[in-house]
C-alpha cells in the first residue's frame, strides 16, 4: 500500500512525500481510510508507530483550506510538548494548504494565544486547561466545531482531565467527528471512549501494552544510588549511547543526576536537565537542541515522557523505576523508533523488585537481566539508605496485606473480606525482610 491509495490531495502528497514517508504505517494503512469515510475512529497506538500522520492527514484533507474565523478542528492533547509536537507535525503536513493552526498551552500567559485566536485560526491544538480557560473568556467560537480528536487519552485520564473534558465535550456541537488515540486502553479510557465517541471503529497496532520491538531491554540489580550513578556513568563513557535521555523518579535526582553528570562525565554543553520546576523558555530549548542532536544527555523526569518526538533516541536510562508502570512502555517508547533499533536500561534496587515485577506483568515478559560490568565501583550501601529501603519494602508488604488494603482502596471495591492474613515479617514478596520492623504492640496502620 501507498500514500497513493488513498484519496489525498496533491498537496498533502506533495508533504508526505518531503517529510520522507515512503510508505503508509500500519496505524496510517488502518486508520486513514476509516477517518476519510468519516467514522469515529479509536486508535491504539504507541508513540513512534506514525499515530500523528494518521489523524492529521484525514483531519487536513477534510479542513482543505483556511475558511472563516472560527476552527472547525480540535485536537487535545496532554503535555504543552505534545502539543507543540503536534502543531509541529499541521505545519509540516500541511505546509502546501494555507490552513491555519494554533497550540495553546499553559505555563505562559494566554495574551498572545488569544490574539493569535482572533485572528482566525482552523485547527486547535490545545492542552484542556488552557482550551477551556481561553472559552471561558469568550474567545474561542466552538460552533463550527467538526472534528475533534484526543491524543494520548491514557495520559489525559492519567493526569485527570476528564473534568475539564466534560466541560469541552458540553460546550463543542454534537454533531461532529471524533477520533480518540491512546497507547493503552485501560478502563479509564474505555469509559471515556463511551462518552466521546459514537459507533467507532478500533484500530489497533500493537497488544495492549507491548514494548516496541526494536528495542533490547536491560535490567541491572544495583544494590545503592552510589552504584546507579557509577553505573550510569560508565554506561554514558561507551560513545554508543549517542542520544540519552536519562529518566528519574524526582527533580532533586534528576538535578543530583544532572549535577554529576555535567561536572565529570559529560561535556557541560552537551547535557541538559528538564522537570516542571524549570521555565517553559528553557524546557523549549532543552527539547530543541536535544532534537537536534546538539545535546546528547537529556535527565528528565516525567514530563518528557509521552509523546514527545525525538528521533534517533539511542538510549533510554530508566535511573529510577517508574511508578506509573505504563509509563515504562512510553519510555522505553522513547527508543528503536521508526526501525531503528535502541537499549533501554533500567536500574533496579531491592525496593524497586516488587514494581519490576509489576511492569513485567503488564508487558508480559521478563526484562533481560544484565550483571554489573566489573569496571563499575560498588560502594557499601549507607545505613540509612538501607534503612530506607527496608521501609519501602514493609510498605509495599502492607500494601499486600489485605487488613492494610481494607482501609485504603474500599473505593474500588476490591473485596478484604475472606482473605487470609499473611504472616508478619518474612513473607514471600519480602523475604528480607527483618522482623523486628513490625513491633509488637506498634498497629501497622489504623483503620479509620
Ligand atoms: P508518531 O507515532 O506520530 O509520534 O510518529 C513517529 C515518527 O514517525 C514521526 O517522526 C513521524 O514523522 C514519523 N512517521 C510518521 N509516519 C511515517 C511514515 N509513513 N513513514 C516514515 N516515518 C513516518
Amino acid at each position: 500500500m501507498t500514500f497513493d491509495d488513498f484519496k489525498l490531495n496533491r498537496q498533502l502528497l506533495n508533504a508526505v512525500a518531503e517529510a520522507g514517508y515512503e510508505q503508509p504505517t500500519p496505524i496510517q494503512v488502518q486508520a486513514i481510510p476509516l477517518a476519510m469515510a468519516g467514522h469515529d475512529v479509536l486508535g491504539i497506538a504507541q508513540t513512534g508507530t506514525g499515530k500523528t500522520a494518521a489523524y492529521l492527514l484525514p483531519v487536513l484533507m477534510k479542513t482543505k483550506f483556511a475558511q472563516g474565523q472560527h476552527p472547525r478542528v480540535l485536537i487535545l492533547a496532554p503535555t504543552r510538548e505534545l502539543v507543540m509536537q503536534i502543531d509541529a507535525a499541521i505545519a509540516e503536513l500541511g505546509k502546501y494548504t494555507d490552513i491555519r493552526h494554533l497550540a495553546l498551552y499553559g505555563g505562559i500567559g494566554p495574551k498572545t494565544q488569544i490574539e493569535a485566536v482572533q485572528k482566525g485560526v482552523d485547527i486547535l491544538v490545545a492542552t484542556p486547561g488552557r482550551f477551556m480557560d481561553i472559552y471561558l473568556r469568550g474567545e474561542i467560537g466552538v460552533k463550527q466545531l467538526n472534528t475533534m480528536v484526543m491524543d494520548e487519552a491514557d495520559k489525559m485520564m492519567d493526569m485527570g482531565f476528564m473534568p475539564q473534558i466534560r466541560k469541552i465535550l458540553e460546550v463543542i456541537p454534537v454533531k461532529r467527528q471524533n477520533m480518540l488515540f491512546s497507547a493503552t486502553f485501560p478502563a479509564k479510557v474505555e469509559e471515556l471512549s463511551y462518552e466521546f465517541l459514537e459507533f467507532p471503529m478500533r484500530v489497533e497496532v500493537t497488544p495492549q501494552a507491548s514494548t516496541a520491538d526494536m528495542v533490547t531491554q536491560k535490567l541491572y540489580a544495583v544494590p545503592n544510588f552510589k552504584t546507579k550513578i557509577n553505573l550510569l556513568a560508565h554506561l554514558l563513557s561507551d560513545e554508543a549511547a549517542s542520544r540519552v535521555i536519562v529518566f528519574a523518579r524526582s527533580k532533586e535526582t534528576a538535578d543530583n543526576i544532572y549535577k554529576f553528570l555535567a561536572r565529570k562525565v559529560v561535556a557541560d554543553d552537551r547535557i541538559r536537565v528538564l522537570h516542571a520546576n524549570k521555565g517553559q523558555n528553557t524546557r523549549i530549548n532543552s527539547m530543541e537542541a536535544f532534537k537536534e542532536g546538539n545535546i546528547r544527555v537529556l535527565v528528565t523526569t516525567d514530563v518528557t515522557a509521552r509523546g514527545i518526538d525525538v528521533n534517533e533516541v539511542s538510549h533510554v536510562i530508566n535511573f529510577d523505576v517508574p511508578l506509573i508502570y505504563e509509563d515504562y512502555v512510553h519510555r522505553i517508547g522513547r527508543t528503536g523508533r521508526a526501525n531503528r533499533s535502541g537499549e533501554a536500561v533500567t536500574f533496579m534496587t531491592i525496593a524497586e523488585e516488587y514494581h519490576v515485577a509489576k511492569i513485567e506483568k503488564i508487558i508480559r515478559m521478563p526484562i533481560p537481566r544484565e550483571s554489573i560490568p566489573a569496571a563499575v565501583e560498588i560502594p557499601e550501601t549507607p545505613f540509612d539508605e538501607q534503612q530506607a529501603y527496608l521501609r519501602e519494602i514493609d510498605n509495599q508488604r502492607k500494601k499486600e496485606d489485605p487488613t492494610f488494603k481494607g482501609a485504603f482502596h474500599d473505593k474500588k471495591g476490591v473485596p478484604t473480606k475472606g482473605r487470609p492474613t499473611p504472616p508478619r515479617g518474612k513473607s514471600p514478596q519480602n523475604p528480607k525482610a527483618p522482623s523486628a520492623k513490625f513491633k509488637p504492640g506498634s498497629p501497622r496502620r489504623r483503620k479509620t
